[in-house]
């Protein structure tokens, strides 16, 4: 199923923080956003999520129209966002953690073999498997969140900055756990202020500037264009 965002404006109040924008995130993809602070990176996912409602514009999921499905029925339908943050609930255990993810899931061996299989892709998440959410580092509060989301089932996954704040090492390995997620079928949409990392494993990117999009193409393409080097990898 393709996520379609078409001509979509979104204000608060009276910051208009969407302008005119349209992007596609075909099935099987993992599509980039990137821009710097305050682009409309987090506010396009919270539009697709039903966080937050458009002005305008039209927002499509194969046949169902998200602006007018509530989140949790998304969720149900395999539409999972992580926002930024990660929200590991910090006095409950990794598994527990884990198992949250499952709690529209109605089949409990499901529940169990996806669960094992976040273990299996994350051994760091097994080797702590009692431990308290909130004492896990960085790194590992963004696998639980993957791990969470990976017990739901997900379809299409929004992922809201997974790198901040982490080690160079650290984001390399969610990265990878990211692309492994997508090579097992689910589409990925992935908000990032760090273009190269994001660049690696994206098939496509759309890189945003005060709410509107400025730059699409490959993620081959968009690492070698010069503004994008300039704006947003460095020399
Ligand atoms: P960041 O990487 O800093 O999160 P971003 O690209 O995700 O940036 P958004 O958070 O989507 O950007 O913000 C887009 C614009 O909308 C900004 O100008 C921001 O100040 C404004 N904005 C976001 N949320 C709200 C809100 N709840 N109320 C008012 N303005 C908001």
């Amino acid at each position: 199923m393709k996520l379609t965002l078409e001509n979509v404006e979104l204000y608060y109040h009276r910051v208009h923080a969407l302008r005119n924008l349209s992007i596609e995130v075909n099935e099987g993809e993992i599509v980039s956003l990137l821009g710097n602070n305050g682009a409309g990176k987090t506010s396009t996912l919270s539009l697709i999520s039903g966080l937050e409602r458009a002005k305008s514009g039209r927002v499509t999921w194969g046949d169902k129209d998200l602006t007018k499905m509530q989140p949790w029925d998304m969720v149900g339908a395999g539409l999972l966002h992580i926002p930024e943050g990660r929200r590991i609930f910090s006095t409950m255990s990794v598994h527990e953690n884990l198992l949250l993810g499952g709690y529209l899931v109605k089949d409990q061996k499901l529940v169990q073999e996806r669960a094992d299989h976040a273990y299996e892709l994350m051994p760091r998440l097994a080797e702590r498997r009692d431990q308290e959410g909130g004492t896990l580092s960085g790194g590992e509060q963004q696998m639980l969140a993957l791990g969470r989301a990976l017990v739901g089932g997900p379809k299409l996954l929004l992922l809201d900055e997974p790198s901040m704040g982490l080690a160079p090492l650290i984001v390399k390995q969610v990265m990878d756990i990211i692309k492994q997620i997508n090579a097992e079928g689910t589409t990925v949409l992935l908000v990032e202020q760090n273009a190269r990392s994001a660049l690696k494993i994206a098939d496509r990117a759309y890189v945003l500037e005060s709410g509107r999009v400025t730059m699409s193409g490959t993620a081959a393409e968009l690492a070698q264009d010069a503004r994008v080097i300039e704006a947003y990898l460095g020399a």
